[in-house]
């Protein structure tokens, strides 16, 4: 079964309020899908992490430096083609846009060989080790006014997001040490003592600014702190972990089965947070997957982009062995986008739904079970947001 063409789809449009994060707001909700098409006329989806004009950029590197490289080959052949990528751009970018851009490429050929065998990603990994995943809904962005008048807004977005069903919510911080503790206060107030929450740095912190945030993060028995530091900056995150009870997460922006090596030997982790979409897609994850294991770190998928991220996903939680195994097992969890989201909302031609199962099934949703993947996006959807 011969690879036909590779294209690549940039969907935008306005949100309806800036959003944002500890390094930059944000105007544009955006997704990069990858469409792999072969000449048994079965066509495959995948999804490249990276918003804006990083997606228009990883757009090039898929048609114009992927697609040449694998046009021909056997869609089957999943690691022969990642490979052959990877050994070909090693002197351009082991890590970041290229590896981003692969990731898509890898995503779309899963799905194809889920068709082509008439099963489930998961399936083809192995088999499902829960039919069901619990999911935290992440919100509490930043907006650019009064940390005062944003810790009243996420009093009333976390215990939104809490009475929708989601087992746990997570907040953003990054106005510096004493807002963001006031922020996580705020918080823990709303949801009360039993609820779980996890605070995201997106690494805007130096290490001794890190340490005074998760003290405090401690006192209110948050759950995890995610990206306190810069992702290169190992010794912080070893330094972090040793010193800090609070969970340290992170990784999403690691690449790579060589990067994760460096991190899970630096023992800074507690909960491995690892990307598909940007790490080098389905085929590097499992091999992400098996290094996190052998370093006994238990995994939390990070997720972002549209509902073929949010399957993706959903296929891997899945396929993903307990670890360490037991009557009652420590559980991953389905990390989901809950602000004004489209491409999570409309894409698909049968919708996931998550919203409504979360709702109705205690916070959990069923792992789609259809071939590959197990969703279409729909082509009317894509043609509308696309962007060039
Ligand atoms: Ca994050």
């Amino acid at each position: 079964m011969k690879i036909t063409g590779i294209t690549s789809h940039v969907l935008q449009y306005d949100l309806p309020e800036p959003l944002g994060y500890s390094q930059q707001y944000y105007s544009k909700r955006s997704a990069h899908l990858v469409r792999v098409e072969t000449d048994a006329g079965l066509t495959g989806w995948g999804e490249c992490f990276g918003p804006g004009s990083v997606a228009l950029a990883n757009k090039t590197i898929v048609e114009r430096v992927i697609q040449p490289m694998v046009l021909g080959m056997d869609a089957l052949d999943r690691d022969v083609i990642w490979h052959k990528v990877y050994n070909l751009l090693r002197d351009h970018g082991q890590k970041g846009m290229p590896m981003q851009a692969l990731s898509g490429v890898d995503i779309a050929l899963w799905d194809v060989a889920g068709k082509a065998a008439g099963l489930p990603v998961h399936k083809l990994i192995g088999g499902a080790h829960r039919s069901d995943v619990p999911v935290y809904g992440y919100g509490m962005m930043l907006r650019d006014e009064p940390v005062a008048d944003l810790a009243r807004r996420f009093e009333d977005e976390a215990v939104a997001i809490r009475e929708m069903g989601f087992v746990a919510t997570k907040m953003k911080v990054g106005f510096g040490p004493k807002p963001d503790i006031a922020l996580a206060q705020a918080v823990r107030r709303s949801v009360g003592d039993d609820f779980p929450f996890m605070v995201d740095a997106n690494h805007c912190y130096t290490t001794s600014d890190a340490f005074y945030v998760g003290r405090a993060l401690e006192e209110l028995d948050a759950y995890w702190f995610e990206e306190p530091v810069a992702p290169e900056d190992h010794d912080g995150y070893r330094e972090l972990r040793a010193g800090l009870k609070i969970n340290i997460s992170g990784g999403e922006a690691e690449f790579g089965r060589w990067g994760w090596r460096q991190i899970l030997e630096n023992r800074g982790l507690d909960i491995a947070q690892p990307e598909v979409c940007a790490l080098g897609g389905i085929t590097e994850y499992l091999r992400v997957l098996a290094l996190c294991h052998a370093h006994f770190t238990p995994v939390v998928n990070h997720v972002w982009g549209s509902a073929i991220a949010v399957a993706a996903n959903l296929q891997l939680l899945a396929a993903m062995p307990p670890m360490p195994g037991g009557l009652h097992p420590w559980e991953p969890m389905l990390e989901f986008d809950t602000t004004d989201n489209r491409f999570r909302d409309e894409l698909l031609t049968e919708p996931l739904d998550i919203q409504r199962q979360v709702q109705k099934n205690g916070g959990r949703v069923t792992v789609p079970t259809g071939p590959g993947l197990g969703v279409e996006p729909d082509p009317d959807i894509i043609r509308h947001y696309e962007i060039t």
